[in-house]
């Protein structure tokens, strides 16, 4: 019938859409692979002068070609922590990299999180002695184990902390888990009482390279990379971050976290 025609081919018309569609995808994807590609090659091929560069000026520092006038010892300090900066920016690149081309493999397993917290929290403890700042854990006692990729878990919260640790003049550091049963879902926030996030950037800090304080001379450190890593990381666990914010009062940063990670 006339109909049964017309139904024919709109339904080829949709086939070949979408066969169009399909292969245009597929560009696309192959495009953004190689930029990932070529971006991975050239943090490597970055790292490695880079890694020379850093050594002799170790070296230097250390005073193996005799003393140094101290204007030359600044002079060297400065090299040595653009250098480092520098590093950390193309190490986080290329996590990045790694993430967005797929090449950032899952390793499950079943763990617990207490240890993890830590284990987080005896890494930073130089850090945390050169601070007033008192940080502590509070963990229920009947924490469930989870099944997730703990050197992940574990990047996330180095991260948070470091920030909290980073951002934090006075006051105290407060690392929490907790376990939502209905959901499914382990909480884990880092609350500290720095200086706070306006809400117009709430957002816009987990995107790649962008800070609250953009100035030449800013106050701190760091790359603008660190809280868009935790995002890609966190996704990969099939969780999510949020934050929640006031300016002058502190922030709190919370990894949502599936109890089990499932591969998709
Ligand atoms: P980085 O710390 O290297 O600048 P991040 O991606 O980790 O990069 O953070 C982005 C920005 O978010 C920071 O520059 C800072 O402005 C803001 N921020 C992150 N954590 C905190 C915090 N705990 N308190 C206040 N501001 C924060």
């Amino acid at each position: 019938s006339e109909l049964e025609a017309k139904v024919h081919t709109a339904t080829a018309e949709l086939a070949e859409q979408n066969e169009k569609l399909r292969r245009q995808a597929l560009q696309l994807e192959q495009a953004s692979a190689a930029k990932s590609q070529f971006l991975a090659n050239m943090s490597h091929e970055f790292r490695t002068p880079l890694n020379a560069i850093l050594g002799y000026t170790n070296m230097l520092l250390q005073g193996v070609s005799g003393e140094m006038m101290p204007t030359q010892k600044r002079n060297l300090q400065r090299i040595d922590s653009n250098g480092r900066h520098l590093l950390q920016v193309i190490n986080e690149i290329l996590d990045i990299t790694r993430i967005e081309a797929g090449r950032m493999p899952l390793n499950l397993s079943d763990f617990a999180l207490p240890e993890l917290l830590q284990e987080v929290m005896a890494e930073l403890d130089p850090i945390i002695a050169r601070t007033k700042l008192v940080v502590d854990a509070a963990l229920p006692p009947r924490l469930p184990e989870v099944h997730s990729d703990r050197q992940k878990v574990k990047q996330i919260v180095l991260n948070l902390l470091s920030n909290a640790l980073k951002f934090t003049h006075e006051g105290s550091i407060q690392v929490n888990a907790e376990y939502q049963p209905s959901l499914s879902l382990v909480l884990i926030s880092v609350k500290d009482t720095g200086i706070g996030i306006a809400q117009e950037h709430q957002e816009k800090i987990f995107e790649d390279f962008q800070q609250v304080d953009s100035s030449p001379t800013r106050a701190y450190g760091g790359t603008g990379l660190g809280l868009s890593i935790c995002r890609r990381l966190a996704t990969m666990l099939g969780g999510r971050i949020t934050v929640q914010s006031a300016l002058g009062q502190g922030s709190t940063f919370t990894l949502h976290l599936p109890r089990r990670t499932r591969r998709t």
